[in-house]
């Protein structure tokens, strides 16, 4: 029986059932410790929300979330732990580091004066993966790494290949971030090259280019995509997503597709630091981002469209099942 790690021990794949492939609970900035006036952390305030949030997402049937929140960005495993057993969701937990640029470097850059710090990665990796995060008790399920707009700098090509190292030992998937709608063919090619398993990959924010040309030559590599940000219409409009998506499970991809929001949760508990005030128009263009709106909203265009019931089980169970199986 293939089994995966979530943060309340280990399930069988098949248990996983509709599975968001990319979410997070909280967001937290780097940095966001270091204002005098952030608002206290309270892990029960957020808790609450969260579990609010996802028992909305539950009603429509989904089962399982994986928190993509690289260890650099806020990640809470106790956080996860309480909303898990509180919603009833099954939530799989990440190791790995975001960009040089939006994550925590500056500790790695340091390290690199006594040589190259790619192998005290892999280790970090490894250790979250087969020992435990910290002294919780839970073991990391996926490897998130994330490169920036149109490069991947040598900081990130260190984090990919730890990623890919600790993914020949241990089998867990890598889910990426990409920027913008770049690098997600060099992403793959580079993951690859190092040992990684196509069949174990998954190339995210794919909808941040519309090119199907984009789509394709990342598929060709043989990975899975996502389109993970489904609802962020400041970045992309969903009509635009959809009808990549259409469009590529027309032409044969549903095995190779994934669909998520990239959801952080309510800005106004959620988002760690001083309290975010959006501007009406910022709360438009994001006004269905939540962890329901694939199952609410997008599915049902899906099958307006055309895509039959089963390519969207491909979608949603089959795809996530067969990637940590
Ligand atoms: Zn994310």
């Amino acid at each position: 029986m293939a089994t995966v790690n979530t943060v309340l021990g280990p399930i069988s794949t098949d248990e996983l059932g509709p599975t968001l492939i990319h979410e997070h609970l909280i967001m937290g900035m780097p940095g966001w410790e270091c204002d005098a006036l952030a608002v206290p952390y309270d892990r029960e305030a957020i808790a609450r929300s969260c579990v609010h949030a996802l028992e909305k997402a539950k009603a429509y049937g989904m089962k399982t979330m994986v928190d993509a929140t690289p260890i650099d960005l806020g990640r809470d495993v106790e956080l996860q732990k309480e909303v898990s057993e509180r919603s009833g969701i099954n939530i799989i937990c990440a190791t790995g580091l975001y960009t040089e640029a939006m994550g925590k470097s500056s500790y790695l850059s340091f390290r690199s004066q006594f040589g190259d710090p790619t192998t005290e990665i892999y280790e970090t990796l490894m250790k979250e993966i087969t020992q435990g995060i910290a002294d919780t008790g839970v073991k990391a399920g996926v490897i998130k790494v994330a490169t920036g707009q149109g490069e991947i700098s040598p900081h990130e090509e260190r984090i990919l290949r730890a990623a890919a190292w600790a993914q020949k030992e241990t089998a867990t998937p890598i889910i990426t971030h990409t920027e913008a709608g770049t690098m997600g063919p060099e992403q793959a090619a580079l993951l690859i090259s190092e040992g990684a398993a196509p069949e174990r990959i998954v190339i995210g924010h794919i909808g941040g280019s519309a090119n199907l040309q984009y789509h394709t030559s990342v598929l060709e590599k043989g990975v899975y995509i996502a389109f993970d940000r489904l609802g962020i219409e400041a970045l992309q409009p969903d009509a635009l997503r959809k009808a990549c998506i259409i469009g590529l499970v027309g032409i044969g991809y549903a095995d190779r597709i994934m669909l998520s929001h990239d959801y952080s949760g309510d800005f106004s508990v959620c988002w760690l630091g001083r309290r975010v005030e959006l501007p009406d128009l910022a709360k438009e263009v994001i006004g269905h981002w939540h962890y329901e709106h694939v199952f609410k909203n997008i599915i049902p265009a899906l099958k307006e469209a055309g895509v039959s019931d089963d390519k969207i089980d491909t979608m949603m169970v089959q795809n996530p099942r067969r990637l940590f199986s």
